[in-house]
């Protein structure tokens, strides 16, 4: 490991960075983190309604990396298991296609929502990451050719130049990656191979829809429809359904969270918000036989939701240049392959 305190910007706060940065600070080095969003956790994320919250990203999340297990013990109060047993196939009208199935493995949620974990995990850095910051420019400092330069973009559309970076990691989706590769002066950028990998990864979008019920917290009555709290389902328009409010530390208050299928929030990538909310409450309906109306319908449209192909090795390095890459994509779809990924980066550059 070297002894040298680098300065390094990372671009991007999601799980991938902020592990990736808490390693590097633990090893000695200077970080900057660049976020575009107004906190951290990326698409670990929630989002607060009067009725209480939605995890709209990631669900919950599996462990199966000993390094994984580790972390999370560092801040044992921050995850619960959850209960999710209840999980179902459900076909398209909402029938049982594979009854009770046990999970088979326990499913972690972080505790009051799913954006808990990095939040948590981000308060060491707290002076070290600028919000509402937007990298547009990744380029060679125009002081010294072996460092590197980031020019970015403010909520209120100021422009600065940050300066003086020994390397640049971009912990960001793939399809953002290549869009930042592209500023990246073509003798510093990684390999032809390695750019046509990073071109084969792909990663489907998500329209994600929040419903609350409040209605159903009366006396004798404490949850509509279905018994089960959360549920694959085969049904054309909807992937996933689950039940907020059976997360521990969510309040009690009817909330469901649905994802649209990969296919089908494809087809319907650009259409309006009241569309999509319209045609996946109806399939909610046919899948939950839920018929109230919900006091609260919000949505979402993730871009990059779910990694289709990955690419396949942890992350990207490249010692002489300082320019390095990470995120779920790297691995596979799932919030411990960020982790993953984020940490075997910053063990290649300390
Ligand atoms: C709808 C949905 C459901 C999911 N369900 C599950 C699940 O149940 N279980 C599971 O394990 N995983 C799930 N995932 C996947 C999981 O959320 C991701 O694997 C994980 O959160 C990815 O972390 P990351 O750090 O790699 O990327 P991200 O969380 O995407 O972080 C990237 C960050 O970079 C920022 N950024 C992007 N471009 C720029 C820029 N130019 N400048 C500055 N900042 C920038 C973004 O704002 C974001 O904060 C789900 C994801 C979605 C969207």
């Amino acid at each position: 490991m070297s002894t040298e305190m680098k300065s390094i910007a990372i671009v991007g706060a999601g799980l991938a960075a902020i592990t990736c940065a808490r390693t590097l600070v633990q090893a000695g080095h200077s970080v900057t983190i660049f976020e575009k969003a107004r906190g951290v956790g990326g698409r670990m994320s929630t989002r607060n309604s009067p009725f209480g919250t939605f995890d709209h990203g990631a669900q919950y999340f599996t462990v199966r990396d000993l390094r994984f297990v580790e972390a999370l013990q560092t801040t044992p109060k921050t995850c619960r298991p959850w209960s999710a047993n209840m999980v179902q196939v459900l076909d398209e009208r909402g029938r049982v296609a594979a009854a009770g199935l046990p999970a088979r493995e326990p499913h972690w949620v972080a505790k009051p929502g799913m954006n808990a974990l990095a939040k948590t995990w981000a308060a060491p850095l707290a002076d070290s990451i600028l919000f509402e910051t937007r990298v547009t420019h990744v380029e060679t400092d125009a002081m010294d050719k072996n460092l590197w330069q980031l020019r970015t973009v403010g909520a209120d559309d100021s422009n600065h130049v940050y300066a003086g970076f020994d390397a640049v990691l971009l912990a960001v989706p793939s399809t953002q990656a290549m869009d930042l590769l592209a500023t990246v002066p073509k003798s510093r950028r990684p390999s032809a191979a390695t750019m046509t990998k990073l071109g084969k990864v792909t990663v489907d979008p998500c329209w994600t829809l929040m419903l609350a019920f409040p209605q159903a917290v009366q006396p004798g009555l404490t949850t509509l429809g279905p018994q089960w709290n959360a549920a694959r389902s085969t049904h054309h328009r909807i992937a996933w359904l689950t039940r907020e409010s059976s997360k521990p530390g969510r309040g009690t208050i009817e909330r469901w969270t649905v994802q649209a299928s990969a296919a089908w929030s494809k087809e319907h990538l650009t259409d309006s918000k009241d569309r999509v909310e319209g045609k996946l409450i109806k399939a909610f309906s046919e899948v939950t036989g839920i018929r109230a109306v919900p006091s609260h319908v919000e949505s979402h449209r993730w871009l990059y939701a779910k990694t289709g192909t990955p690419l396949g090795q942890s992350h990207i390095w490249n010692a002489k240049t300082g320019l390095g890459l990470c995120g779920d994509w790297c691995l596979g779809h799932r919030v411990e392959n960020a982790f993953v990924s984020g940490l075997e980066l910053a063990l290649a550059v300390a």
